[in-house]
């Protein structure tokens, strides 16, 4: 196609410029980090140890170890463990226990109470176990509160507070050979034993802080965004009226906070490194007509249309496909970019200050990062009290006594959050797994991961992974989790009807697996040409098959399917 072509209304040329800049943005970010994921820690110790501190429960009291054995135990006690627990609960299994750091169950809702947590995805799909547990959310987004409660719910419902163990972390999870069972040990001298396990710690639950120099000698108030400090702020922010607030990251967590911080401190700074893409929410309460009419079985109804919906997506994806590689590309990165410079558009409308909204630029193909929605976060840009720092890119490098500095300027703060996100699960965090030969887990995917359906790993039997790699990314990832939650229900109930001590995936069903997942990856070089940010690695090098399965969802989720028909077939069972 030649320049002077014509894409809706935009000649080509049009959008050549834009991913030009698109690429000149990614480059001087590569180019001002080149640590990539290097230049963050999680490993929240020394100086460094107040930001890891647990703010919702007081210093666990002393306990005995517990040294008894169960038949099911989760690592982790969020949706990814409510879930599967519950159906575990359907089919009968009596004995399950759920182990956790926090002081309750709920995961990122129990950690993540900063102001505004709000949910992203619509709760009525979100939200799991709707049919079951009889509940309709309140409002179509559902906020961080309500979440909780529906997890707090569940574990009510499902009878899993009782054998629950909280306030501990699991170190290490050992498999037992002769005893064919899991030894677990954890950083309060347990050493529990457990016949199935499943890892169940969430895909990013460890909270990460970016590098900075200087960072622990500033004197001033600071927490991480998952470790909100209420007896700081004030339940209601009221306390932040007289105070000079700063945060650290302009993604999803800090999109939500900024607007309430907005209306409750004396200044606000917003630190920037590089802006989200924010498109809006419309969110509203739930019609009760609505609700009063919803059939049993509405949830998971709803789930399978929206799924099968893109199905139709597929057929309309065929069409293209007649048009060749390079035509189907160009075309639905043009379509991408309209959509981009749409989100560009909203912020001209919003935002008064033109320096303020040009800064607020997104520039990079959507789904570079974590879309975000949200009606508050642009006008709190209109207030005299916001200001947004924008670091072009660099990010803040440093932090003295009095604040964080940039281009020489230092920013005085009362408090300053960093709203830097999470390390991205690796199977096993804050744990260390041996399987069949003791091989600790990592060790057996130094040569690229292995899985099935990133649930199972040969020779590790009786183990489960819940949101790890080789698994199909959803938006909505409860559905994801719900799908695996019913197929390792599905796996153990198969153990238990035929007596069998061990169930592990056969190697060839693995193979098979890791070909499919490496087949979908890597069609195109769009990861590599996003800005950096944690989905695409910070722009660090992968294997391919060392990511998401990319074959769509409705794929993943048929292959399951299809291999819970035939389980004697794909696992040995002892
Ligand atoms: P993210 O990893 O998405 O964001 C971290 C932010 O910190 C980025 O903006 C990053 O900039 C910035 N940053 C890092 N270091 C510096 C620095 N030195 N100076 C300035 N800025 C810096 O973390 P979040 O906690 O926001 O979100 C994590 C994920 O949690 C989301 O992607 C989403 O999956 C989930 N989430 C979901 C929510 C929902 O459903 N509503 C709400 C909140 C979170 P850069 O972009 O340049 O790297």
């Amino acid at each position: 196609m030649d320049d002077a072509a014509q894409v809706d209304g935009h000649s080509q040329a049009y959008y050549d410029d834009i991913k030009a800049k698109f690429a000149e943005a990614r480059d001087l970010r590569l180019k001002l980090r080149p640590e990539g994921s290097a230049q963050y820690t999680s490993d929240l110790a020394g100086p460094l140890a107040a930001y890891a501190i647990d703010p919702w429960a007081d210093e666990a009291p002393p306990r005995e170890p517990i040294t008894d054995t169960v038949e099911c135990l989760f690592i982790g006690g969020g949706f990814s463990a409510l879930l599967t627990a519950a159906r575990l609960r359907e089919r009968g299994v009596e004995s399950i226990r759920i182990v956790e750091r926090g002081s309750d169950v709920g995961g990122t809702w129990y950690w993540n109470r900063y102001p505004g947590a709000a949910c992203d995805v619509p709760a009525y799909d979100y939200l799991p176990l709707l049919d079951e547990m009889e509940y309709v959310p309140s409002r179509l987004y559902a906020k961080g509160p309500e979440i909780f409660a529906h997890c707090q719910a569940i574990a009510r419902r499902y009878d899993l507070y009782g054998l629950a163990v909280f306030r501990t972390t699991v170190t290490s999870t050992t498999w037992d050979d002769a005893e064919k069972l899991w030894r677990i040990g954890t950083d309060r001298g347990d050493a529990m034993k457990a016949r199935f396990v499943i890892c169940a710690n969430g895909t990013l639950s460890k909270p990460k802080l970016s590098k900075i120099r200087g960072m622990e000698s500033f004197k001033g108030k600071a927490f991480h965004s998952s470790r909100w400090d209420y007896g700081y702020t004030g339940e209601d922010l009221s306390r932040l009226a007289d105070k000079s607030v700063g945060i650290i990251g302009t993604g999803a967590s800090a999109v939500q906070a900024i607007p309430r911080l907005a209306a409750a401190a004396k200044e606000l700074y917003v630190f920037q490194r590089t802006p989200s893409g924010i498109d809006i929410r419309g969110d509203r309460p739930t019609d009760p007509d609505w609700a009063a009419r919803l059939k049993p079985g509405w949830q998971q109804a709803r789930r399978m249309k929206h799924i099968r919906g893109r199905e139709a997506d597929a057929a309309q994806r065929a069409e293209l496909d007649v048009l060749g590689r390079e035509e189907k590309i160009r075309r639905q990165e043009n379509a991408n970019i309209d959509h981009m410079m749409r989100i560009h558009q909203r912020i001209d409308e919003i935002v008064e200050d033109p320096a303020t909204a040009e800064a607020l630029k997104p520039w990079y193909m959507f789904m570079c990062k974590r879309p975000c929605f949200d009606d508050d976060y642009l006008p709190a840009y209109n207030r005299p009290s916001v200001h947004l720092v924008d670091t072009r890119g660099e990010g803040i490098t440093q932090i003295s006594e009095a604040g964080p500095v940039f281009d020489g300027r230092v920013y005085p703060l009362d408090l300053l959050i960093y709203a830097t996100g999470f390390e991205v699960q690796k199977t096993g965090i804050y744990n260390q797994i041996r399987g069949r030969d003791g091989r600790e887990i990592n060790e057996t995917y130094a040569d690229g991961i292995r899985t099935l359906f990133g649930v199972h790993t040969s020779g590790y039997p009786n183990l489960f992974i819940m949101g790890g790699y080789q698994a199909s990314f959803q938006f909505n990832l409860t559905f994801m989790l719900q799908t695996q939650g019913d197929h390792i229900a599905e796996c153990i109930a198969m153990a238990r009807a035929r007596g069998a001590a061990e169930i592990d995936v056969a190697p060839q069903t693995e193979e098979w697996w890791v070909q499919e997942v490496i087949a979908h990856r890597g069609k195109t070089s769009r990861n590599a040409d996003c800005t950096p940010g944690y989905y695409n690695f910070e722009g660090e090098f992968n294997r391919r098959q060392d990511g998401n399965y990319n074959g769509g969802f409705l794929q993943y989720y048929e292959h399951m399917q299809q291999i819970r028909g035939e389980l004697a077939k794909h696992f040995v069972c002892a």
